[in-house]
């Protein structure tokens, strides 16, 4: 049986990994000469720009995520960076008792408890049942994702299910719960202005912290030494190992559908590619109106175009700089407040500086040199990818001109870097669209709602369309790689219980 694959990006080559495995023949069609899609990576010069992976869920032994990336690659063969603190977060009205105005957040839970009841011990008991429901989380591995595994009616699986009814009581309790509510509860000035400042000033649902947090603290969500790229490099090579076979600088330009079956894949200079299924695990909003002319819809598809459903991730802004220095000192991951507002040129008003400081991975620049990146979330990527495609010129100054505020700004933090800066990179939501087609430059698909864990309203397959999957960060609000990973997966099982074939895996 063939099936055509649409995107090399994880989703893409993890369906083709587990559908090798079980007997199928594929090939992928990827527009870009490299495999990895958003988890990618780009040399300037000798620094390396990473474009994606700051954590991994699934790092450690323990997780079933970790039992699921070892179904396509050597996680052991993997050095992963655990840091020791999540953010170093600058407040800008109060100070700690120490008059400290930097709010640590630790990876460890038993720190971060011990750091958080000494600076305020009249708020104990509101930091303990913040860290306490994370505890509860952490026993509480994902287990929809390994969901093949049998299901043993054993002590084992007893203890599980309590443990479940435990997670569900506290996430009950738990889940409208932000980081402003959260704040509305401490007593003291310094913790309450740094949970409310946690996410530039957003009220976000706790959950968003709490989750990574656990894992975080078990070493489950590390770093991979080496960057993005290099990461799907190593499934990209086990999919060929696999005996797959990949297509690069493919643009596919349409799905072929007969009889309300889809049959192959239109590629450049009109070349039809037959199969007997098809797979895209490219971006959500191409593959239904571009590549399908937006033939095979209901009214629940027409809503999310329209977004009434559900809005599109956020793009973002990287400013990246070669810095001839180790920057050793400086803390990897920080946030702090501007003197005066940073407007950028699509408008979007900032008040705070988010900054990566990459001296943690010696793979992406040479000794003694360190690679700095400064993000923008942005809602308004259809200024950057407007600008780009109407007046070339006018974008690069665009670029230029934010960039040198910028540096600006980071000279100053920093110390004196100007001089030694020997790389300067932009990469605009314009980027991200133009090298793998995500819809609106969105970087995890599509924005969660309130509801975190509510039921996705986005379908595998599409109504009046046989043959035919979908498989990418679009398929669940939040997106991301666990997502990407753990949808290619559940599709490759579907193909298999449709072909009543038992759904085979292996470990390395
Ligand atoms: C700056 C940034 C930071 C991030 N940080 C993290 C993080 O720390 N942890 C995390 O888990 N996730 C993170 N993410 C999100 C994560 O990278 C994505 O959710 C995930 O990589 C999506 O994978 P995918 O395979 O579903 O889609 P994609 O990566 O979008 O892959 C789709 C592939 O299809 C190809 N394609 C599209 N159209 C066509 C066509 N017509 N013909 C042929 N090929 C086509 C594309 O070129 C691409 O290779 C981050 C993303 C960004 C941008």
């Amino acid at each position: 049986m063939k099936v055509n694959i649409i995107g090399a990006g994880i989703s893409g080559l993890t369906a083709g990994c587990y559908l090798q495995m079980n007997g199928y023949q594929t090939e992928i069609f990827e527009k870009h000469a490299i495999p990895g899609g958003l988890c990618t990576s780009w040399k300037k010069g000798e620094y390396t720009i990473d474009g994606c992976v700051h954590w991994i869920l699934g790092s450690d032994k323990g997780s079933s995520f970790y039992k699921m990336w070892s179904e396509l690659l050597d996680m052991s063969a993997i050095p992963f960076k655990n840091h020791t603190e999540r953010l170093e977060l600058e407040v800008e009205n109060t100070r700690d008792k120490y008059g400290s105005n930097i709010f640590h957040l630790y990876t460890d839970l038993n720190r971060l408890q011990e750091y958080l009841i000494d600076l305020a011990p009249e708020d104990s008991a509101a930091i303990k049942s913040f860290i306490h429901p994370m505890r509860i989380m952490q026993k509480f591995d994902l287990p929809p994702v390994m969901d093949d595994l049998p299901l043993i009616p054993s002590l084992i699986q007893g203890m599980k299910m309590s443990r479940y009814l435990e997670f569900l009581y506290w996430f009950l309790k738990l889940k409208k719960q932000t980081n402003f509510t959260f704040a509305a509860t401490l007593k003291n000035p310094f913790l309450k202005e740094s949970f409310q400042l946690l996410y530039d000033g957003e009220e976000v649902n706790m959950m968003i912290l709490t989750m990574p947090l656990s894992s975080f603290d078990k070493k489950s969500a590390g770093y991979p030494i080496g960057g993005s790229l290099s990461f799907a490099k190593r499934i990209e090579q086990a999919y060929l190992k696999l005996g797959g076979q990949v297509h690069y600088n493919t643009p596919v330009k349409k799905v072929i559908v007969e009889n309300e079956a889809a049959t192959g894949l239109l590629v450049r200079n009109n070349v039809v590619h037959a199969s007997d299924l098809t797979i895209s695990a490219a971006d959500w909003y191409y593959t239904v109106f571009e590549a399908l002319d937006g033939k095979f819809v209901d009214q629940e598809i027409l809503d999310l175009r329209d977004l009434k459903k559900l809005d599109v991730f956020y793009s973002v802004m990287q400013f990246s700089f070669g810095i001839n220095a180790d920057l050793k000192e400086i803390p990897h991951f920080s946030r702090f407040p501007l003197s005066e507002d940073l407007v950028s040129p699509d408008g979007t008003v900032y008040k705070r500086l988010e900054v990566h400081v990459y001296n943690y991975d010696p793979t992406l620049a040479p000794k003694g040199k360190t690679v700095v990146t400064v993000s923008f979330y942005t809602t308004k990527r259809e200024y950057w990818i407007d600008l780009r495609k109407h007046d070339r010129l006018a974008y690069r100054l665009a670029k230029s001109t934010f960039a040198e505020k910028i540096l600006t700004l980071l000279d100053k933090r920093l110390g004196g870097i100007r001089d030694r800066i020997e790389m300067t990179d932009v990469a605009t939501p314009a980027t991200f669209q133009r090298y793998t087609n995500n819809w609106k430059g969105s970087t995890q698909g599509w924005l969660p709602g309130k509801n975190l864990l509510a039921a996705s309203p986005v379908t595998h397959e599409l109504p009046g369309l046989k043959n035919f999957y979908n498989s990418s960060h679009w398929n669940q609000p939040g997106g991301g790689l666990p997502i990407a990973i753990s949808t290619g997966r559940s599709i490759a099982k579907l193909i298999c219980k449709r072909d009543k074939k038992r759904f085979k895996t292996r470990d390395f």
